[in-house]
């Protein structure tokens, strides 16, 4: 590897930081003027309630649209994406610590009471740092964790796109490539038309802004969720421009057979499935706890918890639609190199960790009742296993 290439790749150049500075300021103007449902998150401690405007898929569709007619006129580059792969890596990356230091700077001046901007401070300075100190948040009236999730699943697509864009300039898009773009569009497309699900996800209603958080939507979703276009079809300077610092990524030209796809497209289908269905009938269940499940009148524990349809099957089987999908996303790339792996693997372990975070919250908050689904669900993630 070119360490000497890698390194200049790195620094970031004012072109790079125009791309993201455009980038976020488009988000927010169009998150804050497009029409969108006006979401209910849920209650917070002091009883009071943030509103979400879900029109992620329509500032999604307009800046692809946009970014189409600029780039007919001459006006855009499709390839500037991963043209810039690494400065875009690194001006994101400093950005997202200067926000983080904005943000626990400002987070340790609050003296608000209320749940959103109440500061958090335990006194260890890497734990209040990584969690970060506030629970929501705001920025001229933009909230930012849910601003920060959106430019990062955008992002992960518009990285895809432009990588599409490339090999197509090259002569080399492949069918892994195409079975790869697609299951991903659709990923994310899905994710934006149920926008609304976001708002009583973990990240939203338990989780802190820190580091930890702002690392991994701006950085982390789109910059390593999309390895596996990297390392598929593009030749080898290419690769090194988008791969992450010290990867080797390998330059595989995979020869998928019809079985191998349509084995793919299953795995992708089933996944998506159980993780939409699983999340669908939390949200429901959480909005009208009397709505029917799987054609039947909801198994109900205490009143507060769902034990039947995807819930009576394991107490997380979102996750395991979820890891189905990861694995659906890298199978176009064969099994001759565990780099396009990374994803589920990166995956398997955070939503591991994430169950048993979860599950300590639940039990200290449902007490009995979650004691009780435990016994009735005993699996955590898969049926049989564990
Ligand atoms: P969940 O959507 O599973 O939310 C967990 C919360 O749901 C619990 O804290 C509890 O909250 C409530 N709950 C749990 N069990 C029940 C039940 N039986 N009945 C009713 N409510 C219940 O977790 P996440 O927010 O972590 O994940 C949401 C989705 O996002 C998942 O599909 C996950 O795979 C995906 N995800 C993807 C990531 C990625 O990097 N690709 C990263 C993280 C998540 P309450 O107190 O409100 O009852």
């Amino acid at each position: 590897m070119d360490l000497g290439f890698l390194l200049q790749s790195l620094i970031p150049s004012w072109n790079s930081v125009a791309v993201l500075a455009i980038y976020f300021a488009y988000l927010a103007v169009a998150g804050s003027i497009l029409p969108g449902k006006l979401v209910p998150g849920v209650t917070l401690q002091d009883g009071s309630r943030l509103h979400y405007r879900c029109n992620g898929l329509l500032a999604l569709v307009l800046l692809v649209g946009l970014l189409g007619i600029g780039s007919k006129m001459n006006f855009v580059s499709l390839t500037v994406i991963s043209d810039r792969g690494l400065e875009l890596l690194s001006a994101t990356f400093i950005f997202s610590f200067l926000v983080m230091l904005v943000l626990y700077a400002a987070g340790c001046r609050s003296r608000s009471k209320g749940s959103s901007l109440k500061p958090h401070i335990t006194g260890n300075l890497i734990h209040d740092w990584w969690y970060g100190v506030q629970l929501n948040p705001q920025f001229m009236g933009i909230d930012l964790k849910f601003f920060f999730v959106r430019a990062g699943m955008m992002g992960w697509l518009l990285i895809n796109l432009s990588i599409l864009a490339k090999s197509v300039q090259d002569g080399s898009l492949s069918l892994s490539m195409i079975l790869y773009q697609l299951f991903c569009v659709l990923y994310i497309l899905d994710y934006f038309v149920y926008e609304e699900y976001m708002t009583s996800t973990w990240d939203i209603i338990a989780e802190r802004l820190g580091f930890m958080l702002v690392f991994g939507d701006l950085v982390w979703i789109p910059f390593t969720f999309s390895i596996q276009a990297c390392t598929n079809g593009l030749d080898r300077k290419t690769l090194l421009v988008h791969c992450i610092v010290g990867w080797w990524l390998l330059n595989n030209k995979v020869e998928l057979t019809k079985a191998a796809a349509i084995a793919n497209c299953f795995v992708f289908l089933i996944g998506y499935l159980v993780f939409r269905g699983a999340n669908k009938q939390k949200h429901i269940f959480k909005k009208n706890p009397k709505e029917l499940i799987w054609g039947k009148p909801p198994k109900v524990i205490g009143g507060k918890l769902l034990a039947s349809g995807y819930w009576g099957i394991a107490r997380h089987s979102n996750y395991l639609g979820d890891l189905l999908l990861a694995l659906s996303f890298s199978l176009p790339c064969g099994i001759s190199s565990p780099i396009p792996y990374f994803y589920p693997i990166y995956l398997f372990i955070l939503l591991v960790w994430r169950e048993r975070r979860d599950e300590a919250r639940c039990s200290e908050k449902y007490k009995d009742v979650w004691a009780e689904y435990c016994r009735l669900v005993p699996w955590r993630i898969f049926p049989y296993l564990y």
